[in-house]
């Protein structure tokens, strides 16, 4: 099989308080989520029916992983995105949920289509229960969080966007466990760089 894209992981902590203060801004993003055909029809996606500030501030400390993807070759076109983005979302989404088990606190996963129902169809679209709560974990945007201004300001890394239906020169997910651990929280042990396969 070719490799396709190369992997590149950076991680960033930040205290819960100081990441709320400088990083969040609900009302602004979650406006941009009402535009989105997910919200309110995915149980990973708002409005969710607690108060999300309160929950974050339950955890002292912020674990952020970003995740670098980049193309070997150039000029893929945005609608082969997913293929890029899925394998790595069934890794960090599965590294992620080892993190909550060894570390406790809650996970945030990257923003995208849930991947836990086959057909994507979400339970939450007849009213009906997640059908996989131990899996499912919303996003950092989903909460409220800057994902650009987080990837600038904490990793030092431009979040890039496509331009005339080509693919950027990578594509960044961002995702993290909030947390109470003392321990130093290690993750991405074996896979700085890696590479991956269509
Ligand atoms: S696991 Fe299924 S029911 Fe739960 S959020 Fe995902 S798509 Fe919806």
């Amino acid at each position: 099989m070719t490799e396709k894209y190369i992997i590149e992981n950076f991680t960033a902590g930040i205290g819960v308080d100081e990441y709320i203060s400088r990083f969040r801004d609900e009302k602004r993003f979650v406006e941009f989520c009402r535009q989105c055909p997910n919200y309110g029809n995915s149980w990973g996606c708002p409005p969710f029916d607690f108060d999300t500030g309160e929950f974050l501030r339950q955890y002292k400390y912020a674990y952020l992983m970003a995740t670098k993807i980049i193309p070997i070759e150039k000029g893929i076109p945005i609608d082969k995105s997913q293929e890029l983005i899925r394998p790595e979302r069934i890794r960090i989404e599965k590294e992620l949920l080892e993190l909550e088990h060894r570390y406790g606190g809650r996970a945030f996963a990257y923003v995208g289509k849930c991947l836990y129902c086959p057909d994507s169809e979400c339970a939450r679209k007849c009213n009906r229960p997640c059908l996989h709560p131990d899996k499912v974990r919303p996003s950092l945007e989903a909460f409220g969080f800057d994902i650009a201004r987080t990837l600038s300001e904490l990793f030092g890394i431009e979040l890039l966007w496509g331009k005339n239906d080509i693919l950027p020169e990578y594509l960044v997910l961002v995702s993290g466990l909030f947390h109470n651990s003392t321990e130093n929280i290690i993750s991405h042990t074996k896979r700085n760089p890696d590479s991956g396969n269509l």
